[in-house]
């Protein structure tokens, strides 16, 4: 580990950090703080790595370069990073930062982020980190975005600055869980504009919590290249399949 990534890591966790695992609630011992998962939920919740995608970030075999769907079809991101597997464990910690108002788990992603990633997000030298924006209204409800938390969160530790209100979303969106690959796209069509024309950025990095198909990242990532970014990757904190 480089010393850019230990000064980071090291800062992170004097911050206020949760004191309960996020998988199943219980209080954490100070061991496990770090981790901010107990031990027993630690053997559950497995990182996407060493062997993803190069272009999407998918989990292959050590033999392969590229997942299936990175193989047959294109993205419009240049190149997208997950952390976890969207698995049982990992789903308990989405359900309370998503609806629970837990918002202090974005420090723990921010921390594994740049734990797994953080000489990639060094070497990209970023402009900026853009959330995937929510609608409106469905925010309000929420009180927040958990896209934006993680972003700030990972903001805080890297110094990178968060973007926020560059890109909007015009609708709410159907919940994806439901609909295929084609449906998804469909759902997103015109779903967001760049609201604002005079960004200089020339390589962002979107954030958002679950990485399913790409079409959320791809059609963000297409708005901003219109508006004129070069250059747009991906960080999720978890990968799933449909
Ligand atoms: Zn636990
Ligand atoms: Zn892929």
């Amino acid at each position: 580990m480089n010393q850019f990534i230990k000064g980071i890591i090291d800062s992170l966790v004097e911050l206020l950090y949760p004191n309960k695992c996020i998988s199943c609630d219980k209080v954490l011992l100070k061991i496990e703080k770090e981790m901010g998962f107990c031990k027993d939920c630690a053997k559950g919740i497995r990182l996407v790595g060493p062997n993803y995608c190069m272009t999407c970030g998918a989990p292959v075999s050590s033999s392969e370069e590229y997942c299936d769907g990175c193989r047959k079809s294109t993205h419009s991101f240049n190149q997208s990073k997950a952390i976890f597997r969207y698995n049982g464990d990992m789903k308990n910690a989405m359900y309370r930062f998503k609806y629970a108002n837990r918002r202090c788990y974005g420090k723990v992603f921010a921390y594994h982020a740049v734990k797994n990633y953080g000489r990639w997000i060094e070497e990209k030298g970023f402009d900026a980190i853009i959330p995937v924006p929510m609608y409106g209204p469905k925010q309000k409800k929420r009180g927040y975005n958990q896209a934006e938390v993680f972003a700030k969160s990972l903001s805080e530790v890297t110094g990178i600055p968060v973007a926020t209100g560059i890109i909007r979303r015009n609708k709410d969106t159907v919940a994806m869980k439901q609909l295929n690959r084609l449906k998804r796209k469909k759902n997103l069509l015109k779903a967001f504009t760049m609201s604002k024309n005079d960004v200089q950025f020339r390589k962002v990095l979107i954030v958002d919590d679950i990485y399913t198909t790409g079409s959320t990242l791809d059609e963000v990532a297409k708005v901003l290249k219109d508006g004129g970014v070069r250059e747009v990757y991906g960080l999720c904190i978890c990968i799933g399949q449909l």
